[in-house]
């Protein structure tokens, strides 16, 4: 793949994104390809091969010669071809923050940040060999047990369009430092990202197939669920689809996570810093125009927080689409969001602010667009309160005490994040204690652990065990193999010898 030339948000052609096996870039067997939009000018950018088993068969095969080679190279050495590809993504960063502004129409600085946090999922990759090592320990006289982490052989991931670069740096560096040989099903909207962090990843030294890339659709992602030379699975995405995936793989007896969807709550009481809070609560539901995981997208209003609503109100109306806020992933997309708006303010919602039909920016007038809106008064049954919308609004949800509050967000099925907004520290200690979901914030909207602290959610936000990184993603990706051993003769023998 060539590099991508864009140094502004200019429709640039971006070539055909083509499968990664052994080594080379190729076509899918089958020969169809899908256009790919670029959704902040809204003309295509290019094209993309649409792969189907065979091309999975392939790939596996390449990969299961390549793996043997990749695990038989010690830790030590694979942490160094990790450590040289971070050096290349660094020197590389902003071809590629354009390259994801591009296919996804966030705003540049936004594919920054997403690919510099992909960056960190690297950093702990190459520092597994220091962090989390096996263990030996003497347990009888002359006997010792000794845990190993093993690789699994060939596994694979599937990943969503809405962090094309970071949420597929979650799993293929664990994957690999690991000793396995990693196979990536990027998003067929944002195809292009990924190809030029393998590129980059073969040019550290990474051996030819031992990283590899399909791209297609569901039948790619089934090809890769029910091959039986993949190993292990792991899946981000909707709920919907993470539920279905989730399921065939571990109805073969596969290992298998899978993250989906979310519906994440900010509490706001009474006693909240109002311009803090204000500008974390507009940063959290208006950033990458809603479309992240952990995305405010309802605001629970406790007693009178008027001062709270009004600011945030306010920023909402100063910011600039195309400069504040980026695009829509695609014309569905920006249907289902204004859908839901119109449902939420015939059900009786208060519109605070009007997204729809927002002005574009100048020279992207077809682009998907929406503008940040507000919903008031929005109660938990109505959809715009309970389902993901995935777009830029935030629904504001009234309760006269925290409990209830606390209550709209337990009862969501969806448990990825929820944030307390105050200056009390038994407050926030009672309201993190309380909520069902598994990344709680004090006073921050959009509640991603750094690593070592892994990310993941909680009930229908995450079907399968553990988080998908820190130490925990690192488990996901080996398998323990257990040693208990005796060299040393002893005549000291003990009911173990
Ligand atoms: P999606 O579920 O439509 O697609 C995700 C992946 O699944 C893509 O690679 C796609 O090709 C594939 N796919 C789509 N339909 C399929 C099917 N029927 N069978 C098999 N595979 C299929 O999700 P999306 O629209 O790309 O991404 C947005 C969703 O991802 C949102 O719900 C968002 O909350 C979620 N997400 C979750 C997390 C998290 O950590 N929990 C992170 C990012 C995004």
């Amino acid at each position: 793949m060539p590099q991508f030339s864009a140094t502004s948000y200019d429709l640039t052609d971006a070539g055909t994104a083509q499968n990664r096996i052994g080594g080379t870039w190729v076509d899918a067997i089958g020969g169809e390809t899908m256009s790919v939009l670029n959704p902040r000018i809204g003309h295509d950018m290019g094209q993309v091969v649409m792969s189907d088993a065979n091309d999975v068969d392939a790939a596996v095969a390449v990969a299961q010669v390549a793996q043997v080679g990749w695990a038989a190279t010690p830790i030590k050495a694979r942490a160094q071809i990790l450590h040289r590809w971070r050096v290349l993504l660094e020197a590389n960063l902003d071809e590629l923050s354009w390259l994801v502004a591009h296919e996804n129409g966030k705003l540049v600085g936004e594919g920054r940040a997403s690919a510099l946090k992909g960056i960190e999922c690297l950093e702990m990759a190459i520092s597994v060999p220091n962090a989390i090592q096996g263990g030996i320990l003497e347990v009888s006289k002359g006997i010792t047990c000794q845990h190993r982490y093993e690789p699994l052989g060939v596994v694979a991931g599937v990943v969503p369009f809405n962090f094309p670069v970071m949420v597929p740096m979650w799993m293929a560096p664990l994957a690999l430092i690991a000793g396995n040989a990693f196979i990536l099903k990027p998003s067929e909207k944002t195809p292009f990202g990924m190809s030029r962090f393998v590129e980059l990843a073969e040019e550290a030294g990474m051996p030819p197939g031992v990283f590899q890339l399909v791209q297609g659709g569901r039948p790619a992602v089934e090809a890769l669920v029910d091959h039986p030379g993949i190993k292990a699975f792991a899946f981000v995405g909707s709920t919907r689809v993470a539920k279905l995936v989730y399921g065939r793989a571990t109805a073969l007896g596969k290992r298998a996570l899978a993250l989906g969807g979310a519906k994440n709550h900010l509490v706001v009481v009474p006693d909240a810093d109002v311009e803090m809070t204000a500008t974390n609560v507009v940063a959290s539901s208006m950033g990458s125009a809603g479309q992240r995981c952990m995305a405010a997208s309802v605001m629970v209003a406790v007693g009178d927080v008027t001062a709270v609503v009004d600011a945030v109100v306010a920023k909402c109306k100063a910011l600039t689409l195309g400069v504040d806020v980026g695009a829509i992933v695609d014309p569905a997309a920006v249907a289902r969001i204004t859908q839901h708006i119109d449902f939420a303010v015939a059900a009786g919602a208060t519109l605070l602010l009007d997204g729809r039909n927002a002005t574009p920016p100048a020279g992207a007038e077809d682009g998907c667009w929406v503008g940040p809106t507000i919903l008031d008064n929005v109660t938990p049954d109505m959809p715009a309160g309970c389902e993901e919308i995935f777009g830029p609004v935030l629904s504001i949800i009234r309760t006269d005490t925290l409990d209830e509050a606390i209550a709209v967000e337990n009862d969501n099925p969806y448990g990825n994040a929820a944030a307390i907004y105050t200056s009390n520290g038994g407050t926030a200690e009672y309201a993190i204690g309380k909520f069902e979901a598994g990344m709680c914030g004090v006073n921050i909207g959009v509640p991603v652990p750094r690593e070592p602290f892994a990310f993941g959610g909680w009930n229908d936000s995450r079907f399968g065990h553990g988080d998908i990184t820190g130490a925990d993603g690192y488990r996901f990706w080996t398998r323990g193999k257990k040693v208990t051993g005796k060299w040393a003769l002893s005549s000291d023998n003990t009911w173990m010898s």
